[in-house]
């Protein structure tokens, strides 16, 4: 670990919240060199294997002509929220798996899956094992609305009904009732909530062809929802989604669209925030095309309905009359409150109304987690970082300090917001300060130097210690060949194998034949 203390020659700035808080500098004076760092091999551990950890393998292979890349992930699948949080019926994304493979498959690069950071190995035994860890594991938790009846049985998080369509192992079990009830309520009006209203309320006939996994697909076909209300705290100037996801929804076949015109009614902030972005200008737009369009089919008449519900902030989830499950929620009306240039906060009014519903789907943002031995921002739900070098606040009068060789890229690092692509510039940054701290002789490790076994070779002797299966990226192409060979027979890309015992059953006992062919380097 290093102080932050006065070194002219590296400073940064930090940016705290998305607010600048000044210039902090570092220091290399706890440092102490690893001479194979600088002159041969650069040892790399990344945990995680989703966008932001492929990016930042690629990048690192790119950046080190001497660096050796080992990926670790919880999961035996690659891919995280590529694989888990995509749509389905968004294939085109899904596209980039082909360019992580190829990362993959390099000489440099090797896969460690069904490998849990906290459980099957420690973060300090990582440390020791690499020059440099980055942590990209992404954000796999919910952020908590704290309000009385969230425990209830039928409010699940938007996160886990992601995680239930997709195949996730972790949601296989989740108990999804789509019979017991015909009206659901999503909170929260960004790009995840639209994501789940169309999954609802799609015909499933279009979802057959997609790589939606085979309980859902079969529970949705079942599914008596034909009501959808997407609740935001804010005004349609303020909604969190983006024009191409709203398009997408106001075209869902046999759908009717609903939004109240009194609420898209305008104030000169919210004029002044449209100046600011074109984003929100579209999908305002957007909103107000849809609200002067008579809907073709409404609940009432049989059809399916989706309705933008504004300035409604949850204030509990109402029981059902046995208490076994939701029945409704409560909710206060909001107005904005904010000074010309400032972010319009939602205030409430003190009214209040019911929404009745059989299902809450709570789409209000993810939240990262820690492992132990990792400072940690519960607040802000993310580590604490210096672009990508990751802090630690001191006790008393020590002052924040570098963790050497530590670092962080994605939600893990910026908090859960941003696409796929967001993650190529985070990565970026992170890389920069590895670069910066590689050539500044900062890179220690108090393990490897010493150890014969070290790197992916230490890691594989600790694993094999532990009788911890770890899953190779050839491994891994079987289960991939076995879920695309299965999704042929019933004209879907692939169906996702769900168990994770199925999975290693498939990696370690089915034969391979060179599945890496057809991947270039
Ligand atoms: P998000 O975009 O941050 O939206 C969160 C929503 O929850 C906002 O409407 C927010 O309202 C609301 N919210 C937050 N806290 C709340 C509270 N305490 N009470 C009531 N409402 C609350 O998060 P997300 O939808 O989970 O998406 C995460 C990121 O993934 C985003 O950057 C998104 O664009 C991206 N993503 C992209 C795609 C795609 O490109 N197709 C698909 C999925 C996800 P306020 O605005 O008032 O805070």
């Amino acid at each position: 670990m290093r102080k932050m203390a006065w070194k002219p020659w590296r400073h940064i700035f930090w940016c705290d919240g998305g607010v600048n808080v000044g210039r902090r500098l570092i220091t290399g004076a706890a440092a102490a060199t690893t001479p194979d760092a600088a002159a041969s091999l650069l040892r790399v551990c990344v945990v995680g294997s989703g966008p932001a950890g492929f990016y930042t393998a690629e990048k690192v292979l790119r950046r080190f002509a001497k660096a050796k890349v080992d990926i670790v992930e919880r999961l035996p699948t690659p891919f995280g929220l590529v694989r888990s949080g995509v749509a389905p019926d968004h294939p085109e994304t899904k596209v980039v798996t082909n360019q992580f493979s190829r990362v993959a498959v390099s000489g440099r690069c090797s896969f460690f899956g069904n490998v849990r950071l906290g459980m099957d190995v420690s973060l300090d035994e990582l440390r020791k094992l690499y020059h440099v860890v980055v942590l990209a594991y992404g954000a796999e938790s919910d952020r908590s609305l704290k309000i009385p009846g969230e425990d209830l049985a039928g409010v699940h998080s938007a996160r886990e009904f992601v995680w239930w369509y997709n195949g996730h192992p972790d949601a296989a079990n989740l108990q999804v009732d789509l019979r017991s009830t015909d009206t659901v309520v999503i909170l929260g009006q960004g790009n995840v909530a639209l994501d789940a209203a169309r999954i609802l309320l799609r015909p499933t006939s279009e979802l057959a062809s997609t790589d939606i996994a085979e309980h859902a697909l079969a529970a949705l076909h079942e599914s008596c929802i034909r009501r959808v209300f997407l609740v935001g705290r804010r005004g349609p100037v303020q909604a969190a989604c983006t024009a191409k996801e709203v398009r997408e929804i106001l075209g869902v076949q046999g759908l009717g669209v609903r939004l109240h015109p009194h609420d898209l009614i305008t104030s000169p902030q919210d004029l002044e925030e449209m100046k600011k972005s074109r984003s929100h200008k579209r999908v305002y737009e957007l909103f107000s095309k849809a609200a002067r369009v008579e809907p073709m089919t409404s609940f009432e008449t049989g059809g399916r309905e989706l309705s933008f519900v504004f300035f409604r902030n949850p204030t509990a989830f109402l029981p059902s009359q046995d208490g076994s499950r939701v029945a409704g929620v409560h909710l206060e009306k909001t107005i904005l409150q904010g000074e010309q240039g400032s972010v319009q906060r939602a205030l409430g009014t003190g009214q209040f109304e019911d929404l009745p519903c059989g299902m809450v789907l709570k789409s209000i943002g993810y939240k990262s987690l820690s492992v132990p031995g990792l400072s940690f921002d519960d607040y802000q739900g993310r580590v604490p970082n210096a672009k990508g070098r990751v802090l630690r606040s001191g006790q008393g009068t020590e002052g924040t300090t570098i963790e050497n060789g530590l670092y962080v890229v994605g939600w893990l690092k910026r908090g859960p917001s941003g696409i796929i692509g967001t993650n190529l510039v985070d990565a970026e940054e992170t890389i920069d300060s590895i670069a910066e701290d590689e050539s500044g002789g900062l890179l220690t490790n108090s393990g490897a130097p010493s150890q014969t076994s070290v790197g992916s070779d230490g890691l594989e002797t600790l694993l094999k210690s532990r009788g911890i299966p770890s899953v190779s990226f050839g491994e891994w192409l079987k289960v991939d060949a076995t879920e695309v060979a299965l999704g042929n027979q019933r004209g879907k890309p692939r169906e996702k194998i769900i168990s994770k015992d199925d999975m290693l059953n498939i990696a370690k006992h089915v034969n391979s034949s060179s599945q890496t062919e057809g991947i270039q380097e």
